[in-house]
Parts: C-alpha cells; sequence; structure tokens
C-alpha cells in the first residue's frame, strides 16, 4: 500500500492518504501531552508499543462483533485503518472514580461505581474538550439519538469485554476514553469504533498493588512509563514474558531495518 500525503497531526498520531480512498495510514508517534497541552515530551518506544496494543485490543473486539476502523498493522509504528468522519465527542468510560471526575464532584480517588458511568466530551483542545450533557450533542447535531443509543450498547459491550480482559492478566480497567466515526456501508452511514484503545487512552492498575500502568505514569511525574506499557503488552501476550527486547531496542532496531 503506498503512503500518500499527510493529511492531520494530532496530539500522538499522524494520519495519511493512501492510494485508495476510503483508507488511511495511522501513523503512532512517541509524543506525549498531558494537561491540554501544557505537559509536553517525547518517551521513545511509546509509539511502537500503543500501535501493538491498539491493534491486539481492536482486533479482539471485532472478534465479538465490534466494528470498527482497524484493518490491519503495516509495521511497528503504523495500521492501514478505514477513513472515517469523526463524531466530535470523547466518549468517557468509569468503572472506579479516578482523574478528572475527582476533582470535579471531590469524589474519593478509587471509589468503585456500582455501575459503569458514561461521560462525554467535546472533542475540542481550545476549550479544553469540555463536559457536556447528551442534551448538548441533540441540541449542536454533533450526532443523532439513534447513533448514540447505537454508541452507548456498543460502548457496555467493549468495557464488559474490556474488564474481563485486563482481569484476565491482573489489571483493573479503571476508566478509557472512546472516540466514534461515521462510514458509509451501501450508501448509508454506519457509527463505527475509530481511534486508539492503549494505556494512552486507559487508566489500568495492576489488580494487587494498583500500581498504575497507564498514561498517568507521565501525567504524575511517576516515570518508567516504558517499562510499565511493556508490561501491559506482556501481560496481554503482545510481547514475550521472556523477552528482554525493550520498546526502545524495537524501535532501533525497525530504524535499522528500514534504513536498509
Ligand atoms: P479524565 O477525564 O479523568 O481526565 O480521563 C478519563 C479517561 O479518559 C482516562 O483514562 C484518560 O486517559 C482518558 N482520556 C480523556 N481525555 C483524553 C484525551 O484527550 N486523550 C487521551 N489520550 N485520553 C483521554
Amino acid at each position: 500500500m503506498k503512503k500518500g500525503k499527510k493529511l492531520y497531526e494530532g496530539k500522538a498520531k499522524i494520519i495519511y492518504a493512501t492510494s485508495d480512498k476510503n483508507l488511511v495510514i495511522q501513523y503512532f508517534k512517541d509524543d506525549a501531552t498531558a494537561f491540554n497541552n501544557q505537559k509536553k515530551s517525547t518517551i521513545e518506544g511509546k509509539g511502537v508499543l500503543n500501535n501493538r496494543i491498539s491493534e491486539h485490543i481492536l482486533s479482539n473486539l471485532s472478534q465479538i462483533g465490534i466494528k470498527n476502523h482497524l484493518v490491519k498493522r503495516l509495521n511497528m509504528r503504523e495500521q492501514v485503518i478505514k477513513l472515517v468522519e469523526i463524531i466530535p465527542i470523547e466518549f468517557i468510560v468509569r468503572n472506579v472514580a479516578s482523574g478528572s471526575i475527582t476533582k470535579r464532584l471531590g469524589i474519593e480517588d478509587g471509589t468503585v461505581l456500582k455501575e459503569p458511568l458514561v461521560e462525554y466530551c467535546l472533542k475540542n483542545d481550545e476549550l479544553g474538550d469540555p463536559l457536556i450533557a447528551e442534551e448538548h450533542i441533540y441540541a449542536f447535531e454533533w450526532a443523532s439519538k439513534k447513533e448514540i443509543e447505537k454508541v452507548k450498547k456498543m460502548i457496555l459491550r467493549i468495557n464488559d469485554f474490556m474488564i474481563g480482559m485486563f482481569r484476565g492478566v491482573g489489571i483493573k480497567l479503571i476508566d478509557f476514553k472512546l472516540e466514534f466515526g461515521r462510514i458509509k456501508n451501501n450508501g448509508r452511514s454506519e457509527v463505527i469504533l475509530a481511534d486508539e484503545i492503549s494505556p494512552d487512552t486507559c487508566r489500568l492498575w495492576d489488580s494487587i498493588t494498583d500500581k498504575k500502568l497507564d498514561k498517568d505514569r507521565f501525567r504524575k511525574d511517576l516515570g518508567d512509563l516504558i517499562p510499565a506499557y511493556t508490561e501491559v503488552a506482556k501481560r496481554l501476550g503482545i510481547l514475550h514474558e521472556q523477552s528482554n527486547v525493550s520498546a526502545v531496542n524495537v524501535t532501533k532496531l525497525s530504524s535499522i531495518k528500514r534504513k536498509k
């Protein structure tokens, strides 16, 4: 597949055109940002790990019938994905209170929620992705009621599946962010899961120690982000348990191969 021109560059990913108008290439960068771009860094190897972890989760979701944009992983940093029209909403799913909800509502960090809580945020960096009500989505026509009803059903299945998948490898799924997009299917608009699912977009705590295995290691200056993401990949069976190859080495290896 031929990589075309750059269509869009976000905080953690770049989208390139391909020779097929319905497909694009998604490139995972090593850049990390937090607090609405106020904190920035480059963490070598992060993109490689997120590419692999997201591929693993999205292909597993496909197998349980959750349609998503992933076509195939191309290499260490790139995936072929379906071009979607992104719905401008971040869907936040919470099983345990942590992060912004603890500050906004004064809920104690680590409080287990009786049922999964779905929150909506407008995808708008300039406004800091503000929390919105479901009614705002309809008032400003960001999505239709039918689309949101479908998304809500998908979200609950995704959450159930991911809770089980992570529980099986000793990880608690605290919360995560999802994005959805529209594609045309036989002339009809259809909503599918888009973007990535990785330790950048989830809170993942070790089941026994509550050690953070996600982007909070960067947000809270806890360090050791690559070892934490590598631990997630190893537990999911993506990297071999006995493998001593760090993500950084993997990155270097792939760039050496490409230069040949
Ligand atoms: P919070 O609202 O507590 O900041 O985030 C809730 C969950 O959604 C966390 O797992 C967080 O990583 C994810 N999340 C929310 N907004 C964003 C975002 O703009 N980018 C990324 N990568 N994750 C987000």
